[in-house]
Protein backbone atom coordinates (compact mmCIF):
# COMPACT_ATOMS: atom_id res chain seq x y z
CA UNK A 1 0.00 0.00 0.00
CA UNK A 2 0.94 3.68 -1.21
CA UNK A 3 0.77 5.05 2.37
CA UNK A 4 2.88 6.23 5.71
CA UNK A 5 -0.22 6.91 7.80
CA UNK A 6 1.09 5.13 10.64
CA UNK A 7 4.20 7.10 11.12
CA UNK A 8 1.77 10.05 10.74
CA UNK A 9 2.19 12.69 14.03
CA UNK A 10 0.20 13.25 16.57
CA UNK A 11 -3.63 14.40 15.46
CA UNK A 12 -4.73 15.59 18.86
CA UNK A 13 -6.35 18.91 18.89
CA UNK A 14 -8.76 20.94 21.44
CA UNK A 15 -12.13 20.43 21.07
CA UNK A 16 -14.05 22.99 21.68
CA UNK A 17 -17.35 21.68 24.22
CA UNK A 18 -19.60 22.97 21.19
CA UNK A 19 -18.83 20.79 18.72
CA UNK A 20 -20.70 17.77 18.25
CA UNK A 21 -19.86 14.24 17.99
CA UNK A 22 -20.93 14.27 14.53
CA UNK A 23 -18.33 12.91 11.45
CA UNK A 24 -18.86 16.10 9.43
CA UNK A 25 -16.66 18.51 9.82
CA UNK A 26 -15.93 21.39 7.41
CA UNK A 27 -13.49 24.54 7.26
CA UNK A 28 -12.45 27.28 5.75
CA UNK A 29 -8.52 28.26 5.40
CA UNK A 30 -8.13 31.72 4.69
CA UNK A 31 -4.59 33.37 3.99
CA UNK A 32 -4.84 36.56 5.92
CA UNK A 33 -2.87 38.52 3.51
CA UNK A 34 -5.66 41.36 3.04
CA UNK A 35 -8.63 42.42 2.81
CA UNK A 36 -11.56 40.23 3.10
CA UNK A 37 -12.64 39.06 0.13
CA UNK A 38 -16.67 38.14 -0.81
CA UNK A 39 -15.36 35.20 -2.26
CA UNK A 40 -14.16 34.01 0.91
CA UNK A 41 -17.51 35.50 2.88
CA UNK A 42 -19.18 33.31 0.32
CA UNK A 43 -17.34 30.04 1.20
CA UNK A 44 -17.43 30.45 4.83
CA UNK A 45 -20.72 31.20 4.60
CA UNK A 46 -21.92 28.29 2.39
CA UNK A 47 -19.31 25.28 4.77
CA UNK A 48 -21.21 27.05 7.86
CA UNK A 49 -24.42 26.36 6.88
CA UNK A 50 -23.95 22.85 5.81
CA UNK A 51 -22.15 22.49 8.84
CA UNK A 52 -25.09 24.11 10.79
CA UNK A 53 -27.92 22.65 8.95
CA UNK A 54 -26.50 19.28 9.66
CA UNK A 55 -25.30 19.06 12.93
CA UNK A 56 -21.72 18.89 11.98
CA UNK A 57 -18.65 21.05 13.28
CA UNK A 58 -17.03 24.24 11.08
CA UNK A 59 -13.32 24.79 11.57
CA UNK A 60 -11.59 28.19 11.05
CA UNK A 61 -8.10 27.51 10.34
CA UNK A 62 -5.87 30.44 9.37
CA UNK A 63 -3.52 29.82 6.47
CA UNK A 64 -0.65 31.98 7.75
CA UNK A 65 2.13 30.22 6.51
CA UNK A 66 3.60 32.91 3.72
CA UNK A 67 4.71 34.58 7.15
CA UNK A 68 5.78 37.65 4.59
CA UNK A 69 2.26 38.23 3.21
CA UNK A 70 0.53 37.40 6.33
CA UNK A 71 -0.35 40.41 9.12
CA UNK A 72 -1.99 40.57 12.29
CA UNK A 73 -4.65 42.91 10.94
CA UNK A 74 -5.61 40.97 8.42
CA UNK A 75 -6.19 37.76 10.87
CA UNK A 76 -8.35 40.56 12.68
CA UNK A 77 -10.08 41.49 10.18
CA UNK A 78 -11.54 38.12 9.10
CA UNK A 79 -12.47 37.31 12.53
CA UNK A 80 -14.16 40.42 12.39
CA UNK A 81 -15.66 40.10 8.95
CA UNK A 82 -16.73 36.61 9.75
CA UNK A 83 -18.52 37.63 12.86
CA UNK A 84 -20.23 40.41 11.47
CA UNK A 85 -22.01 38.19 9.08
CA UNK A 86 -22.73 35.99 11.61
CA UNK A 87 -20.60 33.55 11.45
CA UNK A 88 -19.41 31.47 14.57
CA UNK A 89 -16.88 28.63 14.55
CA UNK A 90 -16.72 26.06 16.92
CA UNK A 91 -12.78 24.86 17.60
CA UNK A 92 -9.36 26.13 18.06
CA UNK A 93 -6.25 25.85 20.57
CA UNK A 94 -7.59 25.89 24.04
CA UNK A 95 -6.75 29.55 24.91
CA UNK A 96 -8.83 31.61 25.53
CA UNK A 97 -12.60 30.34 24.51
CA UNK A 98 -14.19 29.55 21.40
CA UNK A 99 -13.34 32.37 19.06
CA UNK A 100 -9.65 31.58 18.87
CA UNK A 101 -9.05 29.93 15.50
CA UNK A 102 -6.68 27.82 14.08
CA UNK A 103 -3.18 29.33 12.88
CA UNK A 104 -1.19 26.84 10.56
CA UNK A 105 2.17 28.07 11.72
CA UNK A 106 1.52 26.94 14.89
CA UNK A 107 1.56 23.38 13.28
CA UNK A 108 4.20 23.21 11.54
CA UNK A 109 6.26 20.87 13.56
CA UNK A 110 3.72 18.13 12.30
CA UNK A 111 4.22 19.01 8.92
CA UNK A 112 7.66 18.24 8.76
CA UNK A 113 7.11 14.87 9.87
CA UNK A 114 4.77 13.92 7.74
CA UNK A 115 6.84 14.96 4.96
CA UNK A 116 10.01 13.41 6.34
CA UNK A 117 7.71 9.76 6.23
CA UNK A 118 6.92 10.79 2.75
CA UNK A 119 10.48 10.77 1.85
CA UNK A 120 11.45 7.69 4.14
CA UNK A 121 8.41 5.81 2.00
CA UNK A 122 10.10 6.98 -1.14
CA UNK A 123 6.78 8.64 -2.30
CA UNK A 124 8.70 12.03 -2.08
CA UNK A 125 12.10 12.80 -3.24
CA UNK A 126 14.96 15.45 -2.69
CA UNK A 127 15.87 17.66 -5.61
CA UNK A 128 19.00 19.58 -5.78
CA UNK A 129 18.24 21.97 -9.33
CA UNK A 130 19.26 24.97 -9.03
CA UNK A 131 16.54 27.61 -9.48
CA UNK A 132 18.53 28.57 -12.91
CA UNK A 133 18.38 25.18 -13.92
CA UNK A 134 14.56 24.68 -13.67
CA UNK A 135 14.82 28.49 -15.68
CA UNK A 136 16.29 26.66 -18.57
CA UNK A 137 14.33 23.70 -18.90
CA UNK A 138 11.09 25.96 -18.62
CA UNK A 139 12.12 28.37 -21.24
CA UNK A 140 13.31 25.17 -23.75
CA UNK A 141 9.84 24.06 -22.96
CA UNK A 142 8.09 26.82 -23.67
CA UNK A 143 10.24 27.58 -26.89
CA UNK A 144 9.14 23.57 -27.95
CA UNK A 145 5.33 24.70 -26.56
CA UNK A 146 5.22 22.14 -23.97
CA UNK A 147 3.43 22.56 -20.81
CA UNK A 148 6.23 23.91 -18.89
CA UNK A 149 7.40 20.88 -15.89
CA UNK A 150 9.42 19.55 -13.45
CA UNK A 151 11.85 17.22 -16.26
CA UNK A 152 12.35 14.92 -13.56
CA UNK A 153 16.28 15.63 -12.75
CA UNK A 154 16.62 14.06 -9.57
CA UNK A 155 13.50 11.64 -9.32
CA UNK A 156 16.40 9.02 -10.41
CA UNK A 157 18.48 9.70 -7.39
CA UNK A 158 19.50 6.89 -4.96
CA UNK A 159 18.19 7.44 -1.15
CA UNK A 160 22.31 7.06 -0.34
CA UNK A 161 23.48 9.60 -3.01
CA UNK A 162 20.68 12.07 -1.98
CA UNK A 163 21.33 11.63 1.72
CA UNK A 164 25.02 12.69 0.76
CA UNK A 165 23.96 15.50 -0.87
CA UNK A 166 21.31 16.95 1.34
CA UNK A 167 24.29 16.37 4.23
CA UNK A 168 27.28 18.02 2.63
CA UNK A 169 29.76 20.05 2.64
CA UNK A 170 28.74 21.87 5.85
CA UNK A 171 25.04 22.33 5.76
CA UNK A 172 24.18 20.23 2.56
CA UNK A 173 23.27 21.59 -0.80
CA UNK A 174 20.11 23.29 -1.15
CA UNK A 175 17.12 20.91 -1.75
CA UNK A 176 13.25 20.96 -2.46
CA UNK A 177 11.38 18.13 -1.46
CA UNK A 178 8.70 16.95 -4.27
CA UNK A 179 5.68 14.78 -4.58
CA UNK A 180 6.25 11.75 -6.48
CA UNK A 181 3.04 11.86 -8.89
CA UNK A 182 2.47 8.06 -9.91
CA UNK A 183 1.64 7.28 -13.43
CA UNK A 184 -2.54 7.06 -13.73
CA UNK A 185 -5.64 9.40 -13.42
CA UNK A 186 -7.16 11.02 -10.64
CA UNK A 187 -10.75 10.74 -10.84
CA UNK A 188 -13.32 12.21 -7.98
CA UNK A 189 -17.12 13.23 -7.63
CA UNK A 190 -16.96 16.70 -7.09
CA UNK A 191 -20.10 17.25 -5.39
CA UNK A 192 -21.17 20.78 -7.33
CA UNK A 193 -19.38 19.29 -10.48
CA UNK A 194 -20.31 16.02 -10.81
CA UNK A 195 -17.28 13.73 -11.79
CA UNK A 196 -13.79 15.20 -12.64
CA UNK A 197 -10.64 13.96 -14.01
CA UNK A 198 -7.46 14.50 -14.16
CA UNK A 199 -4.53 12.87 -15.92
CA UNK A 200 -1.75 12.25 -13.88
CA UNK A 201 0.48 13.15 -17.19
CA UNK A 202 -0.63 16.89 -16.74
CA UNK A 203 0.54 17.01 -13.02
CA UNK A 204 4.00 17.88 -12.08
CA UNK A 205 6.26 16.45 -9.29
CA UNK A 206 5.04 19.26 -7.31
CA UNK A 207 7.18 20.97 -4.55
CA UNK A 208 5.58 19.98 -1.04
CA UNK A 209 8.54 21.61 0.98
CA UNK A 210 10.36 24.68 -0.45
CA UNK A 211 14.37 25.03 -0.21
CA UNK A 212 13.88 27.57 2.85
CA UNK A 213 11.90 24.47 4.70
CA UNK A 214 8.59 25.97 4.40
CA UNK A 215 5.81 23.71 3.30
CA UNK A 216 3.96 24.92 0.59
CA UNK A 217 -0.07 24.99 0.44
CA UNK A 218 -0.76 21.73 -1.37
CA UNK A 219 1.48 19.86 1.63
CA UNK A 220 0.11 21.64 4.37
CA UNK A 221 -3.65 22.02 3.63
CA UNK A 222 -3.93 18.29 3.52
CA UNK A 223 -2.01 17.43 6.62
CA UNK A 224 -3.89 20.09 8.47
CA UNK A 225 -7.29 18.66 6.84
CA UNK A 226 -6.15 15.11 7.55
CA UNK A 227 -5.36 15.88 11.38
CA UNK A 228 -8.34 17.91 11.79
CA UNK A 229 -10.47 15.17 10.05
CA UNK A 230 -12.08 17.39 7.85
CA UNK A 231 -14.84 15.43 6.01
CA UNK A 232 -15.72 18.09 3.15
CA UNK A 233 -13.79 20.19 1.42
CA UNK A 234 -15.98 23.16 -0.08
CA UNK A 235 -13.45 26.07 -1.52
CA UNK A 236 -13.67 28.24 -4.81
CA UNK A 237 -13.07 26.78 -8.08
CA UNK A 238 -9.49 28.45 -8.68
CA UNK A 239 -8.39 25.46 -6.61
CA UNK A 240 -10.08 22.12 -8.43
CA UNK A 241 -6.20 22.15 -10.48
CA UNK A 242 -5.33 21.36 -6.73
CA UNK A 243 -7.70 18.37 -5.95
CA UNK A 244 -5.71 15.81 -7.84
CA UNK A 245 -2.82 16.73 -6.31
CA UNK A 246 -4.37 16.52 -2.67
CA UNK A 247 -5.93 14.01 -3.39
CA UNK A 248 -2.56 11.98 -4.30
CA UNK A 249 -1.64 13.02 -1.17
CA UNK A 250 -4.32 11.60 0.84
CA UNK A 251 -3.70 8.47 -0.79
CA UNK A 252 0.55 8.51 0.24
CA UNK A 253 0.00 9.13 3.54
CA UNK A 254 -2.79 5.93 3.72
CA UNK A 255 -5.86 8.54 4.80
CA UNK A 256 -9.16 8.61 3.10
CA UNK A 257 -9.68 12.31 0.77
CA UNK A 258 -12.74 14.17 2.13
CA UNK A 259 -15.62 14.99 -0.20
CA UNK A 260 -14.57 18.10 -2.32
CA UNK A 261 -16.99 20.71 -3.44
CA UNK A 262 -15.82 23.61 -5.99
CA UNK A 263 -17.84 26.77 -5.95
CA UNK A 264 -18.23 28.78 -8.80
CA UNK A 265 -16.17 31.80 -9.70
CA UNK A 266 -18.19 34.94 -8.70
CA UNK A 267 -18.13 36.97 -11.72
CA UNK A 268 -18.20 40.39 -12.54
CA UNK A 269 -20.62 42.20 -14.64
CA UNK A 270 -17.83 41.43 -17.39
CA UNK A 271 -18.17 37.80 -16.74
CA UNK A 272 -14.60 37.86 -15.91
CA UNK A 273 -14.00 36.74 -12.23
CA UNK A 274 -14.79 39.71 -9.68
CA UNK A 275 -12.07 42.10 -9.58
CA UNK A 276 -11.64 45.83 -8.48
CA UNK A 277 -12.28 46.27 -12.46
CA UNK A 278 -15.78 46.14 -11.96
CA UNK A 279 -16.48 47.08 -8.21
CA UNK A 280 -15.49 46.72 -4.48
CA UNK A 281 -14.50 42.93 -3.48
CA UNK A 282 -13.97 43.79 -0.19
CA UNK A 283 -16.51 43.21 2.93
CA UNK A 284 -15.61 46.25 4.14
CA UNK A 285 -16.11 48.33 1.55
CA UNK A 286 -20.07 47.59 1.52
CA UNK A 287 -19.91 47.21 5.13
CA UNK A 288 -19.01 50.83 4.91
CA UNK A 289 -21.20 52.13 2.54
CA UNK A 290 -23.74 51.00 4.79
CA UNK A 291 -25.36 47.85 3.09
CA UNK A 292 -27.60 45.80 5.88
CA UNK A 293 -25.87 42.46 7.55
CA UNK A 294 -28.74 40.47 6.54
CA UNK A 295 -28.49 41.96 2.85
CA UNK A 296 -24.87 41.20 2.28
CA UNK A 297 -25.93 37.42 3.79
CA UNK A 298 -29.10 37.04 1.43
CA UNK A 299 -26.88 38.23 -1.68
CA UNK A 300 -23.81 36.16 -1.26
CA UNK A 301 -26.07 33.11 -0.43
CA UNK A 302 -27.44 33.56 -4.33
CA UNK A 303 -24.11 33.40 -5.98
CA UNK A 304 -24.31 30.20 -7.24
CA UNK A 305 -27.30 28.88 -4.85
CA UNK A 306 -30.83 29.86 -5.22
CA UNK A 307 -33.72 28.65 -2.91
CA UNK A 308 -36.44 27.83 -5.45
CA UNK A 309 -35.52 29.89 -8.08
CA UNK A 310 -38.00 32.59 -7.45
CA UNK A 311 -37.51 33.52 -3.87
CA UNK A 312 -34.76 36.27 -3.55
CA UNK A 313 -35.40 37.27 -0.16
CA UNK A 314 -34.61 34.92 2.65
CA UNK A 315 -32.83 35.10 6.04
CA UNK A 316 -29.65 33.45 7.29
CA UNK A 317 -32.14 30.43 9.13
CA UNK A 318 -33.90 29.80 5.85
CA UNK A 319 -30.41 29.63 4.15
CA UNK A 320 -29.32 26.84 7.04
CA UNK A 321 -32.51 24.79 6.82
CA UNK A 322 -32.50 24.09 2.89
CA UNK A 323 -28.93 24.95 1.93
CA UNK A 324 -27.48 21.73 0.12
CA UNK A 325 -23.87 21.86 -1.59
CA UNK A 326 -25.70 19.33 -4.52
CA UNK A 327 -27.89 22.03 -5.27
CA UNK A 328 -25.15 24.49 -6.01
CA UNK A 329 -24.70 25.69 -9.45
CA UNK A 330 -21.69 24.27 -12.15
CA UNK A 331 -21.95 28.34 -13.93
CA UNK A 332 -20.05 31.17 -12.94
CA UNK A 333 -22.36 33.44 -10.88
CA UNK A 334 -22.51 36.56 -12.10
CA UNK A 335 -22.29 39.33 -9.39
CA UNK A 336 -25.23 42.14 -10.01
CA UNK A 337 -24.58 45.44 -8.22
CA UNK A 338 -27.61 46.49 -9.13
CA UNK A 339 -29.35 43.50 -7.41
CA UNK A 340 -27.28 43.88 -4.24
CA UNK A 341 -28.28 47.36 -3.93
CA UNK A 342 -31.95 46.51 -4.26
CA UNK A 343 -31.79 43.99 -1.68
CA UNK A 344 -30.45 46.42 0.68
CA UNK A 345 -33.32 48.94 0.30
CA UNK A 346 -35.18 46.05 0.53
CA UNK A 347 -34.11 45.08 3.81
CA UNK A 348 -33.92 48.55 4.70
CA UNK A 349 -37.80 49.17 4.09
CA UNK A 350 -38.12 45.70 6.44
CA UNK A 351 -36.62 46.58 9.22
CA UNK A 352 -38.37 48.38 12.14
CA UNK A 353 -37.18 52.32 12.49
CA UNK A 354 -35.70 51.93 16.25
CA UNK A 355 -33.60 49.57 14.67
CA UNK A 356 -32.90 51.25 11.52
CA UNK A 357 -32.04 54.03 14.00
CA UNK A 358 -29.64 52.18 15.43
CA UNK A 359 -27.78 51.10 12.01
CA UNK A 360 -27.85 54.65 10.74
CA UNK A 361 -26.53 56.57 13.65
CA UNK A 362 -22.59 55.40 13.53
CA UNK A 363 -23.39 56.94 10.25
CA UNK A 364 -24.34 60.29 10.98
CA UNK A 365 -21.85 60.44 14.00
CA UNK A 366 -19.17 59.53 11.47
CA UNK A 367 -20.28 62.54 9.03
CA UNK A 368 -20.28 64.88 12.11
CA UNK A 369 -23.59 65.66 12.31
CA UNK A 370 -24.56 64.30 15.67
CA UNK A 371 -22.79 62.80 18.60
CA UNK A 372 -23.16 60.04 20.16
CA UNK A 373 -25.03 62.02 22.91
CA UNK A 374 -27.17 64.09 20.99
CA UNK A 375 -28.77 60.72 19.20
CA UNK A 376 -29.40 59.24 23.16
CA UNK A 377 -30.92 63.01 23.94
CA UNK A 378 -32.84 63.51 21.12
CA UNK A 379 -33.77 59.65 20.31
CA UNK A 380 -37.26 60.74 19.28
CA UNK A 381 -36.67 63.51 17.38
CA UNK A 382 -34.26 61.26 15.59
CA UNK A 383 -36.33 58.31 15.17
CA UNK A 384 -38.19 60.78 13.06
CA UNK A 385 -35.72 61.39 11.20
CA UNK A 386 -35.00 58.10 9.97
CA UNK A 387 -38.79 57.20 9.40
CA UNK A 388 -38.80 59.88 7.21
CA UNK A 389 -36.50 58.56 5.19
CA UNK A 390 -36.93 54.78 5.58
CA UNK A 391 -38.72 54.61 2.05
CA UNK A 392 -36.41 57.04 0.08
CA UNK A 393 -32.59 54.92 1.12
CA UNK A 394 -31.25 51.98 0.00
CA UNK A 395 -28.22 51.98 1.80
CA UNK A 396 -27.25 53.57 5.65
CA UNK A 397 -24.78 55.80 3.98
CA UNK A 398 -27.53 57.42 1.83
CA UNK A 399 -29.03 58.91 5.21
CA UNK A 400 -26.31 61.17 6.10
CA UNK A 401 -26.76 63.78 3.26
CA UNK A 402 -29.90 63.70 3.19
CA UNK A 403 -30.48 64.93 6.26
CA UNK A 404 -28.03 66.89 6.34
CA UNK A 405 -30.27 69.80 5.95
CA UNK A 406 -31.53 69.52 9.18
CA UNK A 407 -28.55 70.27 10.95
CA UNK A 408 -27.34 73.27 9.25
CA UNK A 409 -27.91 77.24 10.40
CA UNK A 410 -31.18 78.75 9.82
CA UNK A 411 -29.56 81.27 7.65
CA UNK A 412 -26.98 79.44 5.57
CA UNK A 413 -29.23 76.76 4.82
CA UNK A 414 -27.22 74.54 1.30
CA UNK A 415 -29.73 75.73 -1.82
CA UNK A 416 -29.13 73.18 -4.46
CA UNK A 417 -29.85 74.74 -8.08
CA UNK A 418 -32.90 73.20 -8.47
CA UNK A 419 -34.60 73.76 -5.45
CA UNK A 420 -33.70 77.50 -5.99
CA UNK A 421 -34.72 77.74 -9.78
CA UNK A 422 -37.95 76.04 -8.71
CA UNK A 423 -38.69 78.60 -5.97
CA UNK A 424 -37.76 81.75 -8.01
CA UNK A 425 -40.80 80.48 -10.76
CA UNK A 426 -43.20 81.96 -8.06
CA UNK A 427 -43.39 85.81 -8.18
CA UNK A 428 -45.30 85.70 -5.14
CA UNK A 429 -42.88 83.76 -3.07
CA UNK A 430 -42.12 86.59 -0.54
CA UNK A 431 -45.39 87.19 0.23
CA UNK A 432 -46.80 84.07 -0.07
CA UNK A 433 -43.80 82.96 2.57
CA UNK A 434 -44.47 85.17 4.77
CA UNK A 435 -48.15 84.64 4.90
CA UNK A 436 -47.58 81.17 5.68
CA UNK A 437 -45.22 82.10 8.48
CA UNK A 438 -47.54 84.48 10.42
CA UNK A 439 -50.10 81.62 10.00
CA UNK A 440 -47.82 78.97 10.88
CA UNK A 441 -46.41 80.61 14.12
CA UNK A 442 -49.77 81.30 15.19
CA UNK A 443 -53.02 79.21 14.58
CA UNK A 444 -51.19 76.61 11.99
CA UNK A 445 -49.10 75.67 13.91
CA UNK A 446 -49.75 71.39 15.33
CA UNK A 447 -47.47 68.99 16.66
CA UNK A 448 -49.41 66.11 14.79
CA UNK A 449 -47.78 65.59 11.84
CA UNK A 450 -51.58 64.37 9.83
CA UNK A 451 -52.93 67.44 11.19
CA UNK A 452 -50.19 69.78 10.31
CA UNK A 453 -49.97 68.58 6.59
CA UNK A 454 -54.18 68.47 6.16
CA UNK A 455 -53.87 72.31 7.54
CA UNK A 456 -51.22 73.47 5.47
CA UNK A 457 -52.99 71.97 1.63
CA UNK A 458 -56.29 73.79 3.08
CA UNK A 459 -54.45 76.74 3.75
CA UNK A 460 -53.22 76.68 0.14
CA UNK A 461 -56.80 75.74 -1.21
CA UNK A 462 -58.06 78.77 0.95
CA UNK A 463 -56.05 81.11 -1.35
CA UNK A 464 -56.85 79.47 -4.38
CA UNK A 465 -53.51 78.87 -5.73
CA UNK A 466 -52.01 75.95 -7.03
CA UNK A 467 -49.57 73.67 -4.32
CA UNK A 468 -46.20 74.48 -6.03
CA UNK A 469 -47.10 77.91 -5.53
CA UNK A 470 -46.33 77.60 -1.58
CA UNK A 471 -44.82 73.86 -1.28
CA UNK A 472 -41.12 74.63 -3.57
CA UNK A 473 -40.29 78.06 -2.32
CA UNK A 474 -41.26 76.70 1.47
CA UNK A 475 -39.08 73.11 0.68
CA UNK A 476 -36.31 75.70 -0.35
CA UNK A 477 -36.51 77.75 2.42
CA UNK A 478 -36.66 74.90 4.78
CA UNK A 479 -34.11 72.26 3.43
CA UNK A 480 -32.76 74.00 0.20
CA UNK A 481 -33.40 70.41 -1.53
CA UNK A 482 -35.81 69.94 -4.55
CA UNK A 483 -37.65 67.09 -3.44
CA UNK A 484 -37.32 65.09 -0.52
CA UNK A 485 -39.76 63.63 2.82
CA UNK A 486 -42.81 65.12 3.43
CA UNK A 487 -42.82 68.81 4.00
CA UNK A 488 -45.01 68.57 7.28
CA UNK A 489 -42.53 66.57 8.10
CA UNK A 490 -40.01 69.12 7.50
CA UNK A 491 -41.86 71.65 9.39
CA UNK A 492 -42.33 69.36 12.23
CA UNK A 493 -38.61 68.23 12.66
CA UNK A 494 -37.18 72.12 12.35
CA UNK A 495 -39.84 73.37 15.38
CA UNK A 496 -41.63 76.76 14.98
CA UNK A 497 -38.64 78.49 15.66
CA UNK A 498 -35.92 76.65 13.04
CA UNK A 499 -38.65 76.80 10.63
CA UNK A 500 -39.75 80.57 10.93
CA UNK A 501 -35.97 81.44 10.92
CA UNK A 502 -35.61 79.39 7.73
CA UNK A 503 -38.44 80.96 5.95
CA UNK A 504 -37.43 84.37 6.83
CA UNK A 505 -34.05 83.67 5.78
CA UNK A 506 -35.77 82.14 2.25
CA UNK A 507 -37.50 85.60 1.81
CA UNK A 508 -34.21 87.66 2.06
CA UNK A 509 -32.55 85.04 0.13
CA UNK A 510 -34.86 84.33 -2.59
CA UNK A 511 -35.46 87.98 -3.37
N1 LIG B 1 -5.71 29.43 1.69
C1 LIG B 1 -6.49 28.91 0.61
C2 LIG B 1 -7.37 30.02 0.09
O1 LIG B 1 -7.63 30.94 0.83
C3 LIG B 1 -7.33 27.74 1.10
C4 LIG B 1 -7.89 26.92 0.03
C5 LIG B 1 -8.59 25.67 0.56
O2 LIG B 1 -9.68 25.83 1.10
O3 LIG B 1 -8.03 24.61 0.44
O4 LIG B 1 -7.77 30.02 -1.04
Amino acid sequence: MRGVSSSAPDRSFTLHPRSTVSDLRVRIAPSPTGTVHLGLCRTALFNWAYARGRGGTFVLRVEDTDRTRSTAESEQAIHEGLRWLGIDWDEGPDVGGPHVPYRQSERIEGHVQRAQALLDAGLAYRCFCTPERLTQVREAQEKRKETPRYDRHCEGLSREESDRRAALPVAGEPFVLRFRVPEGATVFEDMVRGEVRFDHAEIDDWIMVRRDGTPTYNFVVVSDDVDMGISHVFRGEEHLVNTPKQILLYEALGETPPRFGHLPLMLGTDRKKLSKRTGDTALGDYVAKGYPRDAVVNFLCLQGWALDGETDVFDLDTFVKHFDIVDVQKAGAVFDPEKFRWLAGDTIRRMSVPDLADAVAPFVIDEGLMTADDVAARREWFERLVAGEQERIELFGDFPPRVRPFFEADDAVTYEEKAEKNARKHEDRAAILADFDAWLQGPGWSDDVEALGAAMKDWVKERGIKFPILFQPLRCALTGMAGGRDLADCVLLLGPESAGARIRAGIERLA
